[in-house]
């Protein structure tokens, strides 16, 4: 999942930024409002995390600009005393907020919501032939038993569970599991699958050729 900051402060945003992607997502960062306005037009971010207050063009802005063209999920950073601020949100077409300061675990969690209600997936626990996975917990059980994927092979076949029985596309797969500062090689895909396929089975993912893959 590849998820778009935007936060003027430049500790929190490199502090959220790396808390991110340790937890296996792909993130892009913007520091105004302008900035996270030319990102959020230009790719198709699974989550857009917005500070209100920001230079150039407020999160309100950004929020009712995007609006117009795109329902990309976005999660608002409300200051503390912000009763009106939530319904002001909310009424812009905000699909989340969360207070500062506030617990990354609470934001973690409510980023996983979000990303859940956009794939229309309803559980937090999703069974796919003999794989299930906790999507709360971020687990992977095969035939019952927990195995142990790396982030980005977690995070590959959470993309692929939650797009199941649709075929995505590499291109996707890379807009989507990569952010703009990452320079990893092609073939890496592969190799994600692959090992993918040696922990969960090689009938888990099947390749689409020349199309990409698919999960049943
Ligand atoms: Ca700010």
């Amino acid at each position: 999942m590849r998820i778009l900051v935007v936060e003027d402060e430049p500790d929190l945003l490199a502090s959220l930024a790396r808390a991110l992607r340790e937890e296996g997502y792909a993130v892009d960062t913007a520091e105004n409002g302008e900035e996270a306005l030319f990102k959020a037009e230009s790719y198709d971010y699974d989550t857009i995390v917005l500070d209100v207050m920001l230079p150039k063009l407020d999160g309100w802005s950004v929020l009712r600009r995007l609006r117009q063209t795109k329902k990309t999920p976005v999660l608002m950073l409300t200051a503390r005393d912000a009763g009106r601020d939530r319904v002001r949100g909310l009424d812009s077409g905000a699909d989340d907020y969360v207070v500062k300061p506030f617990d990354l675990d609470e934001l973690f969690a409510r980023l996983r919501a979000l990303i859940r209600r956009s794939s229309n997936q309803t559980t937090t626990i999703i069974e796919v032939g003999a794989v299930k996975l906790d999507t709360a917990a971020r687990r992977v059980f095969f035939r019952g038993q927990p195995v142990e994927l790396t982030a980005r092979e977690y995070a590959l076949a959470e993309f692929l569970v939650l797009h199941r029985g649709k075929v995505v596309t590499r291109t996707e797969l890379y807009e989507h599991l990569f952010d703009e500062d990452d320079s990893t090689l092609s073939n890496l895909l592969d190799v994600h699958v692959s090992n993918i396929r040696k922990k969960l089975g090689a009938e888990f993912i099947a390749t689409r050729r020349g199309h990409g893959y698919c999960i049943e």
